[in-house]
């Protein structure tokens, strides 16, 4: 049974301050959450960041290791060496770096300190591919066609399995991650040269060997479900966010809501989420990500960290999402209940990066102009300032300029003019690039799916 308040008072595990254990603009966006809960803040860097402004506006810092991100940012038992050095009772991992690693999530808790972040068991099992399907076909969400279990080594019984989900087929390792260890397969001739490429490939970098196989869809659109729990087995789901608008595998422009999708068709999806949720005791925020082809959802993965894009469903729901995060990992009773969520309007979000917008290179150097867009329905999440020098050594993500208006056609609008009264030199970015995008009629009918940046990138080439 879903616990109320009175009854949660036991079970907090309250803190007082918090380890920001990322960087960046989401180093920042933390930091301000805990500031309004009325937490502490600890911030930590590498040797390049010892400039960002965040530092400068925690309650302590420490630099914790060189550039590398391996010294550094990865490096555990350096921040956990400065939890302890400062009192930090919890730590924030942030999206990338140690976001969705069980082992850390574990060494923290052992610690005595609060993961802010789902169980380790959570992370392990949603990061384990196969085990993440197993886990959604049981609880009812719908995956993509294809079993839940690893792939045998009979090169027959793979051929039979290929042959009963139909070509194309798709491979893909169950350790795999950031777009790769997966493998498109059109034909029968093609699939033993695939297993073998792609199993190889995960036995290297994934340090596991294990395949599975599902249908390969030709057409989809990125849908994805932002989910909210606490730890008294209460869920809610914030509504779906579009992420179609993709370059090799990583997310450039993001909306919410979905257009073209009728609630009757997304309710139920959301609603299968949310008893995932309660079905595998998951805490806090997590995001489950689909394929949506010809009006059905395919699931894909579930993320079990904060998110990029967590800007548009938080403009479009009014829920500040990382204050959310915070208050349950503090055992809070989640004081939403889902008939409160009422998304309204529309959102986008463009990533801005320093990057040549044509070739797309990173760009690294010292920002020289700054001009940041003002107007109702415009957000900026951004870490950087004049003079502020961008590191070759991390993301190229400095910005994330976000949008909020009443309809699709306004948050559009608004956006083309965020990006007008932009202005960043001293580096390349790719503002250019999503100028020309967010004049593209296609993407203003919307309803593009996931190859449609790809081909239009190449017409303009
Ligand atoms: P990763 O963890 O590496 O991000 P995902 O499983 O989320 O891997 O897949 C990444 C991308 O690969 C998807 O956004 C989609 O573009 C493509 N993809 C994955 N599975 C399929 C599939 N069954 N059919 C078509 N495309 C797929």
């Amino acid at each position: 049974m879903p616990k109320t308040s009175e009854q949660s008072a036991a079970s907090g595990r309250r803190f007082d301050t918090v380890l920001i254990a990322n960087r960046g603009e989401i180093a920042a966006r933390v930091q301000r959450a805990c500031r309004e809960l009325g937490l502490k803040t600890v911030a930590i860097c590498s040797e390049a960041d010892r400039q960002a402004p965040y530092i400068k506006t925690a309650d302590h810092f420490l630099c914790i290791g060189p550039s590398a991100a391996g010294r550094s940012y990865l490096n555990q038992d350096a921040i956990l060496l400065a939890a302890r050095l400062t009192g930090a009772g919890a730590i924030h991992p942030g999206y990338g770096f140690l976001s969705e690693n069980a082992a850390f999530a574990d060494a923290i808790e052992k610690a005595g300190l609060t993961f802010i972040g789902p169980t380790a068991a959570s992370i392990a099992t949603m990061g384990d591919k196969i085990a993440a399907k197993r886990a959604m076909m049981a609880a009812g969400v719908p995956c993509v066609p294809g079993p839940d279990s690893a792939l045998p080594d009979e090169p027959e019984a793979i051929e039979r399995i290929a042959l009963e989900i139909g070509y194309p087929v798709i491979v893909k390792a169950s350790g795999g991650g950031g777009g790769r260890g997966m493998r498109v397969v059109l034909k029968a001739d093609q699939l033993h040269e695939a297993i073998a490429l792609t199993r190889e490939e995960a036995r290297k970098a994934f340090g596991s060997p294990a395949l599975y196989m599902e249908k390969f869809l030709e057409h989809p659109r990125h849908i994805e479900i932002q989910v909210l729990c606490d730890d008294h087995g209460n869920a809610v789901w914030l509504g779906h966010r579009d992420c179609s608008m993709q370059r090799r595998h990583q997310k450039v422009v993001e909306e919410a809501p979905a257009p073209g999708i009728a609630p009757e068709i997304i309710q139920p999806v959301g609603m299968a989420c949310v008893q995932a949720c309660r079905q595998i005791g998951y805490r806090g925020v997590g995001t489950f990500e689909f394929l949506y082809e010809d009006g059905a959802f395919y699931f894909i993965e579930m993320n079990t960290r904060l998110q990029v894009e967590h800007p548009v469903t938080e403009l479009s729901s009014g829920v500040d999402i990382v204050q959310a995060q915070i208050k349950a990992a503090q055992g809070d009773v989640l004081d939403l209940a889902q008939s409160d969520i009422t998304c309204e309007g529309h959102s986008f979000e463009c990533r801005i990066n320093a990057e040549d917008p044509d070739t797309f290179l990173p760009s690294a150097g010292v920002v020289t102009h700054l001009t940041l867009p003002q107007g109702p329905g415009i957000r900026v999440d951004t870490h950087i300032h004049p003079g502020y020098r961008v590191s070759p050594y991390y993301d190229s993500l400095i910005a994330k300029l976000i949008v909020h208006a009443p309809t699709r056609a306004k948050a559009m609008a608004r956006m083309c003019e965020a990006l007008a009264g932009t202005e960043i030199e001293g580096i390349a970015t790719n503002i250019p690039f999503l100028r020309a995008l967010f004049q593209d009629h296609a993407f203003a009918r919307g309803e593009t799916d996931i190859h449609y940046l790809e081909h239009w990138l190449k017409l303009r080439r």
